[in-house]
């Protein structure tokens, strides 16, 4: 996306700054200072903070930067806060994707050689060893590396890992014997999302656009005609009692087909899709739909004949593709029968003898109605089936009718009953009597596997399932969950859905990479059960560094390390003294690694994409209740929202996916790691461009230019001691900077922080400086103020931008490194509320006089400001007393009679009545400030102007005077003293 003359150009633009060149030389200093290796240190608490490792089919692109970013950031502030801070992170190597990507390229299809040599940039000369599927892994693992560290995140790399690890496979076999033992593995048969081409199941990792599959049921309905079976799919098979008609796609394809021994019509889509779920079928001819269309079939509920009508709407792929229709109370059906009769055509011609059909009305709902359909249809202003909106009107009808809908009399035995109860009702009878049948969907269908092919259903038998459907397990999960800390806290309902919904998982594979099945290994684990308990192997991870080597000897034997030995570690299990002898490890090693894993143990943050809530999220959860004891369960997790790319969603098809590495190379690594945290809080989705890039560079090169110049001045300029009002109210703004940022910070909001930290602060400082004006000899607390400024900033902005903190923190001569410098705390001695108010109060009255300026067009030679009088101010004070004791107007008289029982007011005659009267009414308007400004008492507000006279003579190049109204002899040639108010000066301006 950018070409290299637009960006040698920006390189001559940016002029001094080399962003590769500050960035290599800070990461090779934290390399070689360790700071981020992580050890146990018993007298200092720990955070544990992990960040779902990436699995390695692609590079990864800058919607990958943000949930990683965040994570690091995450660990960055709680290290400065203090807390000994482990950040590790691994490679997932674990499924069939990967294995698919290198039977694609070797098939050298097309698009997957455009998509890496294109958009991943993968050098052709690479694409032949490629090929091999751990090559290909070995590869994108080697290239997620290199981003991960030019970016700078902060991970201790000691224990770095894959999922194809010997030692690592050791650990998951351990893990899936004890959850054998522990009755959470059962094999037997269930349904799956399923890949016809890749004859497997299809996991969320799988699919286009990592979406899990929902299979869900559906009614199949029997209608007949002649001894041959119309199967309607159906979600509510309640409402068969309201059918008018069925319908079929005038342009698909049907089939007669015998399945279990009954003569079917279906969809000609609907064939493979029984197969799957284990019915016996054979087609015995494709039909033609004028040869259905107009025919009749039995309504065998209602016993009537009913028509088969044509309707656009209905897609052969979902279900069986013959729908009933129930126009009355599904929109779909009521707006495809209004079409038919509007419609001309030879269609409508060949059935128009029905044309007297209506809906009929089976469901009592209140706030609607007799015909709920036809309310929503209106309500959303449908046009046509066609019409995208009749989803939502759907998906409306359908709850309300299910939660307060009440069966009526035409529906004999279930009239009265509730549209739920009803529903279970008839599904149970139906089923007795052979007229309803079920079939699995994929409800939020189409779902495509990632070689393009939809995911189906199957049902599979002997397989190996975690059986996540388990109440008891359910119950602990939950447990778990309403201890943890969410980040956002409003994703809690979706855990409590996930929870409640999950089912049995297809834990196993007959292909892909990863661990064999311990018990029968003709299976591979797969990746999302692989993946769920592996944060503990980072403990263990540490030993196989090259400065431990604990393990080398097992690398080659891995079945020497046996359970006995992760059951101590993890479990607290058996004899230290045993696992010793077992495994040949010394005893004190053995105790160590125990020690490391209670002291690190749980993870207190968890990070990943919103999406994995359904699935890795919850199934990291269910995993952890179910090995591990209460001490050690998750504590916390954060789910962050996409990245946008100038606000459209990123695609391949768009052309729109920034690798990595190719942003931070562009923009520089922290411009990147800001660019997709600073337009939205965790949950929602950021929007990444290069122009918002481009303006966050500037700012940062700005810090960089100010603290090069300040750290010039350290030292040069003795004098001076923040002293000054304006001083004063610097460093009161950045007090109130650092406790609204780490305020924000502990809950990680961090695009509030960026705004205060980076932007409202910029303004600050902006505003200092023109207040300042002009520096004069032999007050000089400026740059004093200023450094101390920057030297907060760089550390608030060290988990964001490190690389740039780093730079400013040495510029100002910093000591150490400003990573693990303490974060700030604000000063109580540096808190001069006052200053805040008589600065937003010379802010007001700038403002003030540039709009009668412009209003009035006027150039001013003089501006002549009043203040509001002692007695106003008394009285605007009782206003706002009397009002924090209750607002009601009518009790303005009693107000007006208090103040005027004051000789001093009273002496003023009818200006103090009337404004009695007003600052009463103004007292009312007020909510927040008025409690403040009853704090705040009465302001100098003269002295005040008075002192910043000079910076109006600057602002507006004319002579200002500022005078207290009610003072003897004052110079008011317009008369307008007599209507300065507090808080309110009055403003004369003279040509
Ligand atoms: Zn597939």
């Amino acid at each position: 996306m950018q070409t290299n003359a637009k960006s040698s150009r920006r390189q001559r633009a940016r002029g001094t700054l080399d962003w590769r060149k500050l960035e290599s030389k800070w990461q090779k200093k934290w390399a070689e200072a360790k700071i981020f290796e992580t050890d146990p240190k018993p007298d200092r608490p720990k955070f544990f903070v992990t960040v779902a490792y990436p699995y390695v089919n692609s590079p990864q692109h800058i919607g990958h930067g943000r949930t990683y970013t965040m994570g690091d950031v995450d660990a960055r502030y709680h290290r400065m806060r203090g807390y000994n801070t482990l950040f590790p992170i691994a490679f997932h190597y674990t499924g069939t994707p990967i294995a698919a990507m290198s039977k694609r390229l070797s098939q050298a299809d097309p698009e997957i050689v455009e998509t890496f040599t294109r958009i991943y940039h993968v050098p052709s000369s690479k694409l032949d060893e490629m090929k091999d599927p751990l090559r290909l892994a070995r590869y994108f693992h080697e290239e997620i590396r290199k981003g991960m560290k030019e970016i700078g995140f902060s991970f201790d790399w000691r224990r770095e890992f894959s999922t194809v690890d010997p030692l690592y496979k050791r650990f998951i076999q351990w893990q899936f014997r004890r959850l054998r033992d522990n009755g959470r593995i059962t094999r037997g048969t269930h349904p799956v999302g399923w890949c016809t081409n890749d004859n497997g199941p299809v996991g969320m990792h799988d699919t286009m656009g990592d979406v899990e599959p929902e299979i869900g049921e559906f009614f199949l309905v029997k209608f007949e005609q002649d001894g041959i079976v119309f199967s309607t799919a159906t979600l509510r098979p309640e409402t068969v009692f309201g059918v008018t008609n069925l319908w079929i796609n005038p342009d698909a394809q049907y089939v007669q087909a015998e399945v279990d021994g009954e003569r079917w019509i279906v969809s000609k889509d609907t064939v493979q899709k029984l197969q799957l779920q284990n019915r016996k079928v054979a087609v015995e001819k494709e039909l033609s739909t004028k040869d259905l269309l107009g025919s009749t079939v039995f309504n065998p509920v209602i016993r009537r004949k009913i028509p088969i009508f044509p309707g656009a709407f209905v897609d052969p792929k979902n279900g069986t593709g013959v729908v009933m229709s129930v126009p009355g109370h599904a929109p779909y059906d009521y707006q495809a029968l209004e079409d038919l009769k509007s419609r001309a055509g030879p269609m409508v011609n060949a059935v128009l003898g029905w044309d007297e059909i209506k809906p009929v009305s089976i469901i009592q709902l209140d706030g609607y109605s007799d015909i709920p359909a036809a309310d929503a249809v209106k309500k959303f202003h449908v046009q046509s089936q066609e019409d995208p909106k009749l989803e939502q009107a759907t998906k409306e009808i359908y709850s309300a009718e299910y939660h307060r809908g009440v069966m009526k009399q035409n529906t004999g035995a279930y009239s009265g009953m509730n549209v739920a109860k009803a529903r279970d009702t008839v599904v149970q009878d139906f089923t007795s009597q052979g007229l309803i049948t079920k079939m699995y969907e994929i409800l939020n269908r189409p779902v495509i596997c990632r070689c393009g092919t939809e995911v189906l259903v199957k049902i599979l038998s002997d397989q190996w399932f975690l059986d996540y459907g388990e109440a008891d397990w359910k119950k602990l999960a939950h447990e778990c969950l309403d201890n943890m800390t969410l980040l956002p806290e409003d994703i809690r309902p979706q855990f409590e859905y996930a929870i409640d919904w999950l089912k049995e998982k297809a834990c196993a594979r007959r292909v892909g990479l990863g661990t064999p099945l311990p018990w029968d290994p003709s299976w591979v684990i797969e990746a999302l059960s692989d993946s769920t308990i592996y944060m503990a192997y980072y403990i263990l991870s540490k030993y196989l560094s090259r400065e431990w080597m604990t393990f080398k000897k097992f690398e080659k034997a891995p079945e020497k390390l046996m359970d006995e030995f992760f059951d101590y570690i993890f479990l607290g299990r058996g004899d230290p003294g045993e696992v010793s002898t077992i495994t040949d490890i010394p005893k004190r090693v053995v105790e160590g690694i125990r020690r490391e894993f209670e002291y690190f143990y749980p993870v207190d943050m968890r990070h990943s994409a919103k999406e994995l809530i359904p699935n890795h999220f919850s199934f990291y959860i269910f995993n952890h209740v179910a090995l591990f004891p209460r001490k050690h369960w998750p504590k916390g997790i954060a789910a962050n929202g996409h990245v946008l790319m100038n606000g459209q969603k990123m695609s391949k098809s768009l052309q729109n996916i920034i690798p990595l590495r190719q942003a931070i190379q562009t923009f520089g690594a922290d411009p990147v790691r800001i660019g997709v945290l600073v337009t939205a809080e965790m949950g929602q989705d950021t929007d990444f461009s290069e122009q918002l890039a481009r303006s966050i560079e500037e700012r940062l090169v700005n810090l960089l230019v100010q603290a090069k110049k300040l750290g010039i001045s350290r030292g040069k300029k003795k004098s001076g001691r923040p002293v000054s009002i304006l001083d004063r109210w610097m460093l009161h703004m950045l007090n109130e900077m650092v406790k609204q940022t780490t305020n924000a910070m502990d809950s990680l909001r961090v695009r509030e922080t960026i705004q205060r930290v980076l932007y409202q602060m910029d303004n600050d400082i902006a505003w200092y400086l023109k207040r300042l004006g002009p520096l004069k000899r032999g007050i000089n607390s400026r740059d004093l103020v200023l450094r101390k400024i920057l030297e907060v900033r760089a550390r608030i902005l060290s988990p964001l931008s490190p690389h740039v903190a780093e730079e400013a923190w040495s510029l100002l001569g910093g000591r150490g490194f400003v990573s693990i410098a303490p974060w700030p705390e604000p000063d109580d001695r540096s808190l001069y509320p006052e200053a805040e108010i008589s600065e937003n109060f010379v802010k007001q009255v700038l403002e003030d006089t540039i709009e009668i300026m412009k209003a009035t067009g006027i150039k001013p030679k003089t501006i002549m400001y009043y203040t509001a009088p002692d007695w106003k101010w008394k009285t605007y004070l009782r206003a706002l007393e009397f009002a924090n004791s209750g607002t009601d107007a009518s009790r303005v008289g009693d107000f007006i009679k208090m103040i005027m029982s004051d000789p001093e007011i009273r002496s003023e005659g009818k200006p103090a009545a009337d404004y009695a009267n007003k600052s009463f009414q103004q007292a009312r308007q007020l909510k927040e400030l008025r409690s403040s400004r009853v704090k705040t008492g009465s302001v100098d507000e003269a002295g005040i102007l008075k002192d910043a006279k000079e910076f109006f003579q600057r602002e507006f190049k004319a002579s200002v005077k500022v005078q207290k109204s009610g003072t003897k002899e004052i110079d008011d040639p317009k008369s307008k003293a007599k209507t300065a108010e507090p808080y309110r000066p009055a403003i004369y301006i003279k040509e």
